[in-house]
């Protein structure tokens, strides 16, 4: 690499793989005195050269002119675009093999920023349940104060399911409205049941005839991307992300992603100028660091996260596993599986005898793995969804979802695998009373 080179993506005709790529796609060494790697932007403002060139960079940042040949945009203020940022976003979309990426200060922002970008009042969003409780409260309650109704699917429902949800999503929007988009989130949190991705595409296809054409299918793909699931490859437009989990990987920021073509993106960027929605430079930089290391925490994860989720299901206090790998390939969600997913992650929940006692019991047992919400993190956690992540949720609807008292949510980090497996077991022979 010579000190100009920023953009090798290919050699002796071999495309290069996004884990190489993460060393250095998007910088410049040249521009930041030969640093090896990218200095940290902490500015919120850029010098113009001229008063012209300040002009030039407003046009095309306002949208007020198409780019001249080549013509890149410039830097401006922090909200609109920074160093960091604009690198980061480049190695998401390297990730995701998406035209473009924005990176959000949360995965709340960038869902809120798309949801604020398509949907308008006398709307429906169709959307797949159970959703992350952020997610679901923006759509129970946020939303429809604007005007913008939602109509649920269960994940893992079939079909014909999916399109009754429809007809009343279509009922809903009337004449007057419009499916603003699909949004789907598949595995789903936290029983892991898939929504076909394909499928949703299709309908969204047949809904290209309504005003303003076609809706965006828009996939949280937080529980399996970007390694393990792809939803641009099966038809999806937007790909939505809380990069706090798997992508940061070491539970120490708070950030999110939204990548796709950059036709559908082109109101998601506006939202986040003007909302302010946009990741800041400092954890834009701790990101570029997450990246070069996603492919081997997140496999060490799955790994680990196998073995777990085995020893689990032999063992006599826990009466069901709910982890993508135990699918029966027979079954329309092992088929499913097939077609989607490329791994099973790391994130999976188990149901223990006991109820909420013995949840409890077992949770409060551990000693190694932390006792926490989120997900992704190089260290283990475990939480109990329907007293925390999911505890706003009406009870009739938690038990129709399957987030049952006796369900613990486990996200496997990148520890040695037999240590995990000796802290679950001791904390079940606790809760057991053995
Ligand atoms: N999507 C999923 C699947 C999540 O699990 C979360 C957070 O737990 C979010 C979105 C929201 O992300 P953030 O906490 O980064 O706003």
């Amino acid at each position: 690499m010579t000190w100009l080179d920023r953009n090798v993506t290919e050699l002796g005709g071999q495309k290069l793989h996004p884990e190489t790529l993460m060393m250095g796609f998007g910088y410049f060494p040249g521009l930041s005195e030969g640093a090896v790697k990218c200095p940290l932007f902490q500015t919120s403002t850029f010098v113009f050269r001229s008063a012209l060139e300040g002009k030039k960079f407003f046009e095309l940042a306002y949208g007020l002119r198409t780019p001249d040949q080549g013509e890149q945009p410039g830097l401006i203020y922090s909200r609109i675009n920074n160093p960091n940022l604009e690198i980061l976003q480049d190695r998401l979309a390297v990730w995701e093999g998406a035209e473009q990426a924005l990176a959000f200060s949360s995965g709340m922002s960038a869902i809120s920023s798309a949801m604020f970008a398509f949907a308008r009042p006398g709307d429906v969003v169709l959307h797949s349940t159970p959703l992350y409780g952020g997610t679901d409260y923006l759509f129970e309650r946020i939303l429809p104060s604007f005007g913008v109704k939602c109509v649920g699917f269960h994940a893992g429902a079939d079909e014909a399911t999916v399109r009754a949800a429809l007809a009343t999503a279509r009922a809903e929007a009337g004449t007057a409205g419009r499916i603003a988009c699909l949004y789907v989130e598949t595995p789903a949190n936290p029983t892991n049941a898939l929504v076909d991705l394909a499928l949703c595409a299709r309908i969204a296809d047949e809904c290209a005839g309504q005003r303003d054409g076609r809706p965006p299918v828009i996939v949280d793909n937080t529980f399996l991307g970007p390694l393990w699931q792809r939803p641009l490859d099966h038809g999806c437009d937007l790909v939505v992300y809380s990069l706090t989990k798997y992508v940061g990987g070491h539970s120490d920021v708070v950030a999110g992603a939204c990548l796709g073509r950059k036709e559908v993106m082109a109101p998601v960027q506006v939202m986040r100028t003007i909302l302010g929605t946009m990741c800041d430079p400092h954890t834009a930089w701790l990101l570029m660091r997450s990246l070069e290391t996603l492919e081997l925490r997140f496999t060490r994860s799955v790994d680990n996260a196998r073995r777990v989720a085995e020893a689990l299901a032999a063992h006599p206090q826990v009466l069901q596993v709910h982890y993508l790998g135990f699918l029966d390939p027979q079954s329309a969600q092992g088929q499913l599986y097939a077609r989607q997913c490329l791994a099973p992650g790391s994130t999976f929940s188990f149901r223990v005898k006991g109820g909420e006692a013995g949840a409890f019991k077992v949770l409060d047992s551990l000693k190694l793995v932390k006792l926490a919400v989120s997900l992704g993190g190089t260290e283990s956690l475990a939480s109990h969804p329907s007293a925390m992540t999911h505890s706003d949720i009406e009870p009739a609807r938690k038990l129709e979802l399957g987030i049952t008292d006796d369900l613990i949510r486990v996200s496997i980090g990148i520890e040695h695998p037999d240590d995990l497996i000796a802290d679950f077991r001791q904390a079940l022979a606790a809760a057991a009373g053995t």
